[in-house]
């Protein structure tokens, strides 16, 4: 098997959002969470592979170690090109991380040339002239200079990147993109001579992405959002699509939500609105020794079988303030998280084989207890929020792992009953 690209993403859920991506594009692609090792199998015949790091707020040295491990680990699996995925908001610190991660990337590759574009037209994120645009706002004027971890309050790619490498950075603008992948190609090659190795280009819409990743097919390394990881992806010939979105008479449904996020909730509220059956999991009573787990599972066993349960740990704001100030944030996160994680084991081999959970963290959870290393990807149910498939010592699993704020209102109800 030879993967056609390798893709390191700086976050679990921007890990997702790629891997969709390369998926949309005709891509059998592979996400696998967390750093790999030898004991790690991809999914058989893949196109593409993407390995979901946290790499985006730790230090950079970290954040190039781990990159570096995944980028020899895709190799092995016979990428030809590494595609590093950051955010399309660039989410980033004034030195790092995704200049020295990028520059690590290029020297262990010996390439003296790569593109940056950051741009998500279908989020409202373009760049123009170099500047990174927020719907019709430039990137310093959005919400996003308020960021609690990388407040952005610089606009244009060129000087943020210059920051964070002692190599020079230039720019492709849009002119040159609209001219095609040949002008693009040449533009770049430009650069290349003049010693340039970072070259941010403009794209305002998905065409213009196609036309970058059709330029830049041969580059070994390509950094940027999901946009781009597409625009590459269509340039290259894929094999065939992943599975299509499991069918609701496969197996038992159930979702597990640790998330507390505003649409999460909005989610739990329709599926109690469809009458379909749901559990809250008591957190304090978890936290004093009750065997809330077991309590749960019991409660499942006695469910129709043929409808989807929900069982969730996600509070209101209110609920969420008067457990944490009991528990502590940590204490409480780490029950929850235990709980979830025993419920999915438990709940698989019981026969359930339609998996949702919703929540970032508790997604890490639950894979991480159900010894989920590596999943195939399937079709989206909504934007940046597949299915995928996992093979478990109770057989086949199609998981489906979202965060928070993801999904519309009826997610929950439309993924685990709607018949294709
Ligand atoms: P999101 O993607 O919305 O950020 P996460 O799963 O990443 O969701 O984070 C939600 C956090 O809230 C988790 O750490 C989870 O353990 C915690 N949590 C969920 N329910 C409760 C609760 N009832 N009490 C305390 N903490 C909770």
């Amino acid at each position: 098997m030879t993967l056609r690209i390798g893709c390191t993403a700086d976050d679990f859920t921007g890990g997702t959002d790629v891997a969709a991506a390369f998926r949309r594009a005709g891509l059998r692609t592979a996400l696998v969470f967390g750093a790999p090792d030898d004991t790690t199998v991809l999914p058989a015949d893949c196109d593409a592979a993407v390995v979901a790091l946290k790499s985006r707020s730790v230090p950079a040295e970290e954040a190039v170690a781990d990159t570096l491990a995944a980028q020899r680990w895709l190799w092995t699996k016979g990428a030809a090109q590494i595609y590093f995925k950051y955010c399309s908001t660039f989410d980033s610190t004034p030195h790092g991380n995704i200049g020295p991660v990028t520059d690590a990337l290029m020297d262990s590759a010996g390439a003296t040339v790569t593109l940056h574009c950051p741009a998500s037209p279908p989020n409202g994120r373009t760049v123009y002239q170099g500047h990174l645009f927020v719907h019709d706002q430039l990137l310093s004027d959005s919400p996003l200079r308020h960021h609690p971890l990388n407040p952005m309050t610089d606009s244009s790619l060129p000087r943020l990147l210059s920051a964070q490498t002692r190599h020079g950075v230039g720019l492709v603008g849009l002119a040159t993109v609209r001219r095609g992948t040949e002008a693009v190609r040449d533009a770049v090659l430009a650069h290349e001579r003049a010693g340039v190795r970072h070259v941010v280009a403009d794209a305002l819409t998905d065409d213009d992405l196609a036309v970058l990743g059709a330029a830049t097919l041969e580059l070994p390394v390509v950094a940027g959002a999901a946009g781009l990881a597409e625009g590459i992806g269509h340039a290259c010939p894929g094999t065939a699509p992943a599975t299509a979105a499991p069918r609701p008479d496969r197996g038992r449904a159930a979702v597990l939500a640790g998330s507390c996020s505003a649409r999460t909730l909005e989610q739990i509220a329709r599926f109690h609105a469809a009458g379909l059956p749901s559990l809250h999991l008591d957190v304090l009573a978890a936290a004093t020794g009750r065997d809330v787990a077991g309590e749960a599972l019991a409660w499942y066993d006695a469910q129709d079988p043929a409808l989807p349960v929900l069982i969730y740990a996600s509070a209101s704001p209110e609920e969420l303030a008067a457990v944490q100030a009991q528990l502590g944030v940590a204490e409480a996160a780490a029950q929850v998280e235990a709980l979830l994680g025993t419920l999915a084991t438990h709940l698989v081999e019981r026969g359930v084989r339609r998996l949702l959970v919703a929540g970032g963290e508790t997604s890490g959870a639950v894979t991480t207890a159900l010894g989920v290393r590596a999943v195939l990807v399937g079709e989206e149910a909504d934007p940046g929020v597949p299915w995928t498939y996992a093979t478990t010592g109770h057989g086949d699993l199609a998981l489906m792992l979202k965060s928070g704020n993801f999904g519309a209102p009826d997610l929950f109800v439309r993924a685990l009953t709607e018949a294709k």
